[in-house]
């Protein structure tokens, strides 16, 4: 596997990402096993360079992973709450 897309939005290793979601989100494979693997809207990414309580919150979420089979989605609910959900996939 290789990781040349770009940069995890969350800690700054190398990663590799793939749209998803039409464009609206990212799915991201990153170097670090901190973080593993991650799907994230554009809507949570816009906020993360202005919000790093928020990221902190996400790497910490990413790293508390469920099984070895998924990965977490993050977005925002209409509330602009942020919502994760543990995808089994
Ligand atoms: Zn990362």
């Amino acid at each position: 596997m290789s990781y040349k897309n770009g940069k995890c939005f969350l800690c700054g290793s190398s990663c590799k990402e793939t749209k998803t979601d039409a464009g609206h989100r990212f799915f991201v494979t990153c170097s670090n096993a901190r973080c593993g693997k991650y799907e994230i809207t554009q809507t949570v990414l816009a906020k993360l360079n202005d919000n790093l309580a928020l990221r902190e919150k996400l790497q910490l979420l990413a790293n508390s992973r469920v099984s070895e089979a998924g990965h977490y989605d993050f977005s925002f609910n209409l509330d602009k709450e942020l919502k994760f959900e543990w995808l089994r996939k």
